[in-house]
């Protein structure tokens, strides 16, 4: 249930209203939009009465939500949100570019990266400090050393840190330097780390699981969301198919599906989408033309000699020609006006 207040409600009628759900033995979650408040409702076995907040000032009116997805959906919030990480916006309708490579592998290594995508316009550096690996004998990543050397880089070039968090374990140690927490793929699912992560007030970059189907997606995020923690990005990565010529499928209908379903943004992140290097561009650039909020791209100083994903890592020069194509049709994106999922409401 969706409680809509009154444009004019005030700051007090709306705690009345929470007040009551908590009385009741809820969780009340306050949606702010631009014309009015709404509050949604969770941990309620079923429905719930109107009846119960009719008769309190300020309430308009009281809407069932029929999306299994109830924080996440646009039909409790048909607004977009923007997540703002250390006041960089993702979602405003602008692109934001994430860079770098896999994984942190040495300081030369990721100072060098970092110098490269912030002169080519990236806000964001990635890097994996924790790698979850298919092998146990492949690189596992520098853990705390690589937090220490992200650490330094922050200190030097105006970059936000994405970074996976691979297990509650390592929650705390992971969020002290990391803006946005990664969770992902194979951790899409786990809701140990999905709790500890939503019980932080930290930007989150959750990736679609290997074969989830877009409603997992949303309720993997619906975890984060309900625990209080609504600064969430998706982040379509491809998934698995019957296809063996490609890592996995970038399944770039996703990006749509999302931002029609739910009022979070999505970032692209073609590099694990495809797998291949020289394909990364294009679908890099069809994810900007498809709606795509940010796009993430592994980028290393000789993807030769990567430790973990250098077949699909861009080497500079790739990167940097195809950071310019992002900016151009970033731009004219927004003057063609061929984002109107960004502001379209839920049908
Ligand atoms: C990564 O971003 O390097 C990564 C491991 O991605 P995914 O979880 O999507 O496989
Ligand atoms: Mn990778």
């Amino acid at each position: 249930m969706l409680i809509v207040m009154q444009r004019s409600a005030t700051p007090e009628q709306v705690r009345a209203v929470c007040d009551r759900i908590r009385e009741i033995g809820f969780v009340p979650h306050e949606i702010p939009g631009s014309t009015r408040v709404a509050i949604g409702i969770t941990g309620n076995p079923g429905p719930v009465s109107p009846e119960l907040f009719q008769d309190l000032a300020g309430v308009h009116e009281c809407v069932p939500v029929s999306r299994p997805y109830k924080l996440v959906s646009r039909e409790v919030k048909p607004e977009p949100t923007v997540v703002h990480v250390r006041g960089e916006p993702i979602g405003d309708g602008r692109l934001s570019i994430i860079a770098g490579p896999c994984a942190v592998e040495s300081r030369d290594q990721i100072m060098r990266t970092a110098e490269h995508v912030a002169r080519n316009g990236a806000k964001f550096l990635r890097g994996g400090a924790y790698k979850p690996r298919t092998s146990p004998y492949a690189f596992q990543g520098l853990k705390d050393e690589g937090l220490r050397l992200l650490e330094e880089v922050k200190k030097v070039h105006d970059l936000r840190i994405v970074t996976e968090v691979k297990d509650t374990e390592t929650v705390r140690e992971v969020a002290e330097v990391a803006d946005v927490l990664q969770i992902g793929a194979r951790n899409m699912q786990n809701f140990s780390l999905l709790e500890a992560v939503g019980r932080l007030r930290r930007p989150v970059l959750l990736k679609r699981g290997i074969s989830a189907t877009l409603t997992e997606l949303f309720m993997a995020a619906e975890y984060l969301l309900s625990l209080g923690n609504y600064e969430v990005v998706l982040c379509e990565r491809g998934i698995r198919t019957f296809e063996t010529m490609t890592r996995n499928t970038f399944d770039i209908s996703a990006l749509a599906m999302i931002q029609h379903h739910t009022h979070l943004p999505v970032v692209a992140d073609p590099s694990h989408g495809v797998g291949i290097c020289w394909a990364v561009p294009a679908m890099a650039l069809a994810a900007v033309v498809a709606g795509a909020d940010g796009v993430m791209v592994e980028v290393h100083p000789d993807p030769t000699r990567a430790l973990s994903d250098g077949q699909q890592s861009l080497t500079f020069e790739a990167f940097e020609t195809l950071a310019a194509k992002l900016r151009f049709l970033a731009d004219w994106r927004a003057s063609a006006g061929i984002v109107p999922s960004r502001r379209s409401t839920h049908k």
